[in-house]
């Protein structure tokens, strides 16, 4: 049998080529990295954790129409996806000061924002992702004004999905990065999120103790990543019934 062809290896996926044009094979590594990848580390499970999480989120997106990639869960590690023309830019939402608004701005962590504000880096490892404006985005291409807008639109539609689904089980959504995809249907080009929703792309903090549940426990040395992810997978209800014996190498289908 022919091994399935690698697409691409990011820092904590793999693609494959899918079993049918146009889709592709969405493979969750345990790998976690940080700070541009400086910081590195295996965190055994966090590969199946993510998968659960990122098929639960999509699935609760498509069901209220938020278009995504998602086509369906394969196994443990996998999932098929739709293909996309990816835009090369992240799309962050904060509701409250975190991370690099905080250092940015001076704001203390957790401070209310006076609603949710997007931004925009440019997904460029070797630069670190930048922060960019919408002037940049134009000016250089990277996406059109009409773009822009729907991505907008996009990113706070789902804002408001993921930030009343976490707050039902008790977890604050301080900010997240998503990205997103063209498609085309005939002539006609959609925007649809795609890449992986989960704790390693959002901060989540529990509404009465504050403790981090997300990828900040691995950058900041917090504790224990999977036991974070554990919980935030626990409280949704979507835990996997074993972890810790998944399988470590791809699968072929079909
Ligand atoms: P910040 O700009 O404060 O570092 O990050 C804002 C939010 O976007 C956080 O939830 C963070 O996890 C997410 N984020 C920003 N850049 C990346 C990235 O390159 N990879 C991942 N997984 N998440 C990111």
């Amino acid at each position: 049998m022919a091994r399935r062809k690698k697409i691409y290896e990011g820092k904590a996926k793999i693609l494959y080529e899918g079993p049918e044009p146009g889709t592709i094979v969405q493979y969750f590594k345990d790998d976690a990295t940080a700070f541009n990848a400086e910081k590195r580390a295996t965190i055994e499970g966090k590969g199946v954790l993510n998968n659960r999480l990122s098929e639960f989120f999509m699935k609760g997106l498509g069901q209220i129409g938020v278009p995504t990639h998602f086509i369906k869960r394969l196994n443990m590690r996998e999932q098929l996806v739709r293909q996309v023309e990816i835009i090369p830019l992240e799309v962050i939402v904060r509701n409250f000061a975190a991370g690099s608004l905080s250092t940015r701005l001076g704001l203390a962590e957790g401070t209310a924002l006076p609603r949710p504000i997007v931004e925009f880096c440019l997904k460029d490892d070797k630069l670190g992702d930048p922060f960019v404006s919408e002037e940049h985005i134009m000016a250089f291409g990277w996406a059109a004004q009409q773009d822009l807008d729907d991505m907008v639109a996009l990113a706070l539609r789902v804002n408001d999905f993921m930030s009343g689904v976490m707050m039902a089980v008790g977890i604050k959504l301080v900010d997240f990065k998503i990205e997103i995809g063209r498609v085309w249907d005939n002539d006609y080009q959609r925007l649809i999120v795609a890449d992986e929703i989960s704790p390693d792309s959002c901060r989540l903090w529990d509404m009465e103790t504050g403790q981090k549940l997300d990828k900040d426990v691995f950058r900041r040395d917090l504790g224990n990543l999977t036991d974070a992810y554990t919980e935030v997978a626990r409280r949704l209800g979507v835990l996997p019934s074993n972890v810790t014996h998944a399988a470590k190498k791809p699968t072929l289908i079909n």
